[in-house]
């Protein structure tokens, strides 16, 4: 086993729009669905299915959804054995609008992943012990940087996806190989507003600077800045028609893990993983929209 992914788990409730409605305003949407989603679980998904063996340290709550949720990941061929069932607690909720664009807004409740703390954590720290650990931002912070450090003093690749957007202590970063925030996410953590080449480079050069080797900032339909040692360059995306771009970046970060845990170079992996993000943008909701390794090696074909 040598990828651990330790995050979130949510359950998503999609409803379609027209647009947004404004504040105070109702608007009737086409469509609602209940789906299994969260930052965490979405990438574990992503990397299982793009053929990577995953294990997933998370929390659940005590409510009636939890156990099909967890008999999903082990579907997908998810190691659940270190995701806990929290009593008193719900799991997390994530309401989710999605506009006639397919665009989308975010509503989070934390449920039973705030009760991911260190301590929770120390229960499977033989978890730990793995090649590479993805993490994002939807459980404690100290839980993320306690994972970090142990998984780093035992040798592995520590990867962040920093979503949702906020600001990070050195703590976090300093412990990070690669990281793989969107526009939003880079302009919050270094200042500096990513709309075009120069501001991606700027931008990744001041996360290099914390001591990161490998900064992707993905760019939506654009494709991704992928920058090393300073030396940056765009590698575009694939075209497709977006349906709904839910969990585009958590695709992308799964099935990017997936490729480097199968030993391919860094460029190629990144093209695998557009190719696995393009994909799911052509399809409604989260979890429901990941493909699997099969699909995303006959769109690179
Ligand atoms: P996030 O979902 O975290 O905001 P992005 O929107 O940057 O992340 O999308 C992540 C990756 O998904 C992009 O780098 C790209 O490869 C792919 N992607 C996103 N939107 C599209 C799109 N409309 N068409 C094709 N690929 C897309």
């Amino acid at each position: 086993m040598t990828l651990t992914v330790v995050g979130s788990i949510n359950i998503d409730h999609v409803i379609r729009l027209p647009q947004f409605p404004r504040p105070g305003e109702t608007l009737t949407g086409s469509d609602y669905r209940i789906v299994p989603g969260g930052k965490g679980a979405n990438q574990a998904v992503a990397a299982a299915r793009a053929g990577a063996a995953t294990r997933f340290i998370a929390c659940v709550g005590d409510d009636a959804l939890a156990r099909s949720l967890v008999e999903g990941f082990a579907a997908d061929g998810i190691d659940v054995s270190a995701i806990d069932r929290m009593t008193g607690i719900n799991t997390g909720v994530a309401l989710i609008q999605v506009n006639g664009e397919g665009e989308n807004t975010i509503s989070l409740a934390a449920g039973a992943n705030g009760r991911l703390t260190p301590e929770q954590l120390n229960r499977h720290s033989a978890g730990l012990s793995c090649e590479q650990l993805l993490l994002q931002l939807e459980i404690p912070l100290d839980t993320n940087i306690a994972a970090a450090g142990q998984a780093k003093a035992q040798g592995a690749r520590v990867v962040l996806n920093p979503a949702p957007a906020q600001a990070l202590p050195d703590a976090l970063l300093s412990l990070v190989d690669l990281i793989t925030p969107n526009e939003t996410e880079a302009e919050r953590l270094t200042g500096i507003a990513v709309h075009d080449d120069a501001g991606a480079a700027a931008a990744a050069r001041v996360l290099h600077a914390k001591g990161i080797a490998t900064v992707i900032i993905t760019l939506g339909a654009r494709g991704v800045w992928l920058s090393e040692q300073g030396q940056g360059r765009v590698i575009p995306g694939f075209k497709v028609e977006a349906v709904d771009t839910t969990a585009a970046g958590d695709t992308f970060n799964g099935a990017l893990l997936a490729a480097l845990q199968q030993q391919q170079p860094l460029e190629q992996a990144v093209r695998f993983a557009q190719a696995a993000a393009a994909l799911s943008v052509t399809r409604p909701g989260a979890q429901t929209s990941i493909p699997d390794k099969t699909e995303i090696t006959a769109l690179l074909e």
